[in-house]
């Protein structure tokens, strides 16, 4: 019998995961830059928190979280983002009695039941942010551009920075009036779904994916020209600050987020060079859920994005990342006494900070040979009875072949002479 793994689901093997390690590597450095630290969250959470804190009438809530009962007979839910959890913990922590803003990121697996296809799996990574405790404008700015820059870090281009507000408690629900009346008007024009959600949550209609609606959609009344005063002045600012940093962006009225709890700036960055998944981050504005999940009435911004959707942007624009597997040293052994001795060199050298290797499968010296190959060691050493009892052996260079005659006894010194010398000269 042999077992698949579950559909949806992927194995991150090497040398596929050193991309994965280099994209983590990225994120926490360029996070720390702005000064936000790492949260790390249960992977799994009341569902009642997602219920309320994604909303009821999403997808995700309605088909696609995996909810189960544990045994203690409490309904559970695999975490299908990350939002809910940062507030529920800054909630539950009492983060808001510090200084604010609060800013934290993120990077883990989320789950969601999904048809899996490119960019859409079951398993997924995000690694997002969340800035808490600040309604400030400039903050919103700050977070679309750490995004934009983390981007850029990678080399990507032909990126489109999508913006938008969805208004507030107070100008949002008048503006839903006004669209409700025209989409009741053309209702004959939409898909079946987007009929439906004329009732249950007219807002979706502007992200709906179906042609046929968008006709309908490019003609519907705009939600910007419905804010009220305070969410005008807050829009006008983050572009006003964006445009400090010189960041380019569409006005895209038909981005929003179509829940209570989602205020003002909403974004989306889009790589035009993916397919239908095109959309590789997204965010905005909720200063109403942590009212929602239980709590005080405090404002949060993030983002959020999909590691398996950066690959594959990367992938697309024929990106190499700059990520080398190798070794320095593999040791080449001919007979027992020089395993022996091989296997004690192979020790001392890895505390010393090379990464080094030898065989396990007691092999021809080809065959190691091949093996130094394989995992693209830059230098070899061979080590056989007369090395050790003349205590002389030969290092050699991979790349360009030199050989260079060396005393075994001093192997580090000439290991860091030949690693670290070489670097110096590099730079
Ligand atoms: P989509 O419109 O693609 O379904 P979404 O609105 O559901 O996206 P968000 O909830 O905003 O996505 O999640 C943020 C990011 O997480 C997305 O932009 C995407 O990169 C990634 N993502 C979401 N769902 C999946 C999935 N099932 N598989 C892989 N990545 C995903
Ligand atoms: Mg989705």
């Amino acid at each position: 019998m042999q077992f698949n793994a579950p559909r949806g689901t992927n194995d991150i093997l090497p040398p596929a995961s050193l991309k994965w390690q280099y994209i983590e590597k990225i994120t926490r450095e360029l996070f720390a830059d702005y000064n936000y630290e790492e949260i790390r969250t249960p992977i799994f959470e009341y569902t009642e928190l997602f219920q309320r804190g994604i909303g009821e009438v999403t997808d995700i809530v309605e088909k696609e979280m995996y909810t189960f009962e544990d045994k203690g007979g409490r309904s559970i839910t695999l975490r299908p983002e990350g939002t809910a959890s940062v507030i529920r913990s800054f909630l539950e922590n009492k983060i808001y009695g510090q200084a604010q803003p609060t800013k934290y990121y993120y990077i883990g697996p989320m789950f969601r039941y999904e048809r899996p296809q490119s960019g859409r799996f079951r398993q997924f990574h995000q690694l997002g942010v969340e800035a808490v405790g600040s309604n400030d404008p400039a903050l919103d700015a700050e977070i679309i551009s750490l995004g934009m820059r983390f981007l850029l870090k990678f080399g990507l281009e032909d990126l489109s920075l999508h913006l938008n507000s969805v208004g507030c408690k107070s100008c949002r629900p008048k503006y839903v009036d006004v669209l409700k009346d025209y989409l009741i008007k053309n209702r004959d024009l939409l898909c079946d779904d987007c009929k439906s959600r004329i009732e249950r949550n007219p807002l979706r209609v502007l992200d709906c994916k179906n042609e046929r609606c968008h006709s309908v959609i490019n003609d519907a009344p705009k939600i910007v020209d419905h804010l009220c005063g305070e969410c005008d002045e807050h829009f006008s600012s983050v572009q006003e600050y964006l445009d400090i940093l010189k960041i380019d962006y569409n006005i895209n009225p038909k981005l929003v987020r179509g829940l209570d709890y989602y205020t003002n700036t909403a974004f989306e960055i889009k790589d035009s060079s993916l397919g239908a998944q095109n959309t590789v981050f997204g965010g905005g504005r909720y200063n109403g859920l942590a009212e929602e999940v239980g709590g005080k009435d405090i404002p949060g911004i993030g983002f959020a994005l999909g590691i398996e959707r950066l690959l594959l942007s990367i992938e697309a624009q024929n990106i190499e990342l700059p990520v080398e597997k190798g070794i320095d040293l593999y040791i080449t052994v001919i007979g027992e006494n020089a395993k022996k001795e091989a296997f004690r060199l192979n020790d001392l050298l890895r505390n010393t900070g090379f990464k080094t290797d030898i065989d396990y499968l007691n092999r021809s010296v080809r065959s190691q040979m091949k093996s130094a190959d394989r995992m693209n060691a830059d230098y070899t050493i061979i080590l056989g009875e007369d090395e050790l009892k003349n205590d002389s052996a030969t290092i050699r260079n991979m790349k360009t072949g030199d050989e260079k005659s060396i005393k075994l006894s001093s192997l580090i010194e000439e290991m860091k002479q030949l690693v670290y010398g070489e670097e110096k000269q590099d730079e």
